[in-house]
């Protein structure tokens, strides 16, 4: 059976591409932060139609640095996800911010904007949500909540690239938008890369100072800083995959659309709200006989992941902030239900009919 995602298809039908521009860059011996990366930018920046869009080490870096550059920091609260990858939280942490939880959606598995006013302090400063698996989160209510109560917003976008809502794609609603190009993402280099797009210069400017040692150049530094850029090479790749990251989106979405028609009636399918493009990083399904299904699958060789078993509430890193089993309910159910399918552009009909087959048989067990 297929794997989870199939890297080394997608890298056949391009590799000719992506030889001769590393092979360019290696020549050229301009390695970070060059016309690469610059013409990288400048492409994501007009897909989103934002203005500006600055590359950075990866997607954790890309929180971290947005959420610094917008001024949280130690005392403050930010409020996301408990239903996310771990890097979510860490970004926050890195800035001396509490993360503050809010329970999901059980829909699309994204923060409830109905219990999230519940949660704004006097500390609160901004909220994060993650548009999960690759479907935007409720933004036109997020937005609303934040204007109302002077919050700031920054997009989690590590796994949404190319996804939107009523036209408008994700990471272009808040204060920043983070994306992450860690390989196995929906638009992935061959290494770790990421990036913020945005609108504001003055934060902008902020960014690229701390994604290089607090300097605009010429050994002046205004701040402390980090080293967080993003080398050619990866550009360079990125390049070429984002040339066709409308495709790979297209046919991951013909793929769910596949899936959902096979097993509608045995699992809980991926929802796609009215307004909202998808773009099934993760094809995720719900049972609550998630266990057997696993299971079953893993004996015929079909593989699958639980994408999240543990909410970030219960992790042990997470702790001290005292909450419990029962703190957030439905992130709790959700962890115990979902299973993630082998989902990527080259997936072939075949072989999700081969899992979806091996769902419903082991479903009437
Ligand atoms: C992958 C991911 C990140 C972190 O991105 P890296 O590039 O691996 O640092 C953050 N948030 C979410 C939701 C992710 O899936």
């Amino acid at each position: 059976m297929k794997p989870m995602i199939d890297l080394k298809k997608q890298y056949a039908e391009i590799k000719d591409e992506i030889l001769h521009v590393v092979n360019e860059i290696l020549e050229s011996s301009q390695y970070v932060l060059g016309k690469r990366v610059s013409d990288l930018e400048t492409g994501i920046r007009d897909y989103h139609g934002v203005r500006e869009a600055i590359g950075v080490a990866s997607g954790t870096d890309a929180l971290h640095l947005a959420i610094k550059s917008l001024g949280i920091g130690t005392g403050d609260e930010v409020i996301t996800s408990p239903f996310t990858f771990f890097a979510t939280v860490e970004a926050i942490l890195y800035t001396g911010a509490k993360p503050v939880f809010v329970d999901i959606d059980p829909d699309t598995y994204n923060v409830d904007p109905l219990l999230l006013e519940k949660k704004i302090t006097k500390h609160t400063k901004a909220i994060l949500p993650v548009h999960i698996f690759g479907h935007p989160a409720d933004m036109e209510k997020i937005m609303d909540i934040a204007a109302a109560n002077s919050l700031k917003v920054v997009e989690d976008c590590a796994q949404s690239f190319g996804a939107s809502l009523h036209g408008k794609k994700t990471g272009s609603f808040g204060d920043a938008g983070c994306f992450s190009f860690y390989p196995s993402k929906n638009l992935g280099a061959c290494g770790d890369g990421g990036m913020v797009v945005l609108n504001n210069q003055d934060i902008a400017d902020a960014i690229k100072m701390l994604r290089n040692h607090g300097s605009r150049g010429g050994y002046r530094h205004e701040c402390i800083g980090y080293n967080s850029r993003l080398d050619e090479i990866q550009a360079g790749i990125l390049q070429v995959k984002f040339r066709k990251i409308d495709e790979y989106n297209g046919r991951r979405r013909e793929n769910a659309h596949m899936y959902n028609r096979l097993l509608a009636d045995s699992v809980v399918c991926p929802v796609e709200l009215p307004g909202a493009v998808h773009v099934y990083h993760q094809y995720t399904i719900r049972s609550p006989r998630r266990d057997h299904i696993q299971q079953k699958l893993k004996e015929q060789g079909i593989p699958s992941v639980v994408y999240y078993p543990i909410p970030l509430h219960l992790q042990k890193a997470m702790e001290y902030l005292g909450h419990r089993e029962g703190s957030f309910p439905m992130a709790e159910r959700v962890s115990k239900e979902v299973l993630s399918l082998p989902m990527y552009p080259e997936l072939e009909a075949a072989d999700i009919h081969c899992v979806a087959d091996a769902i419903r048989a082991c479903l009437k067990e």
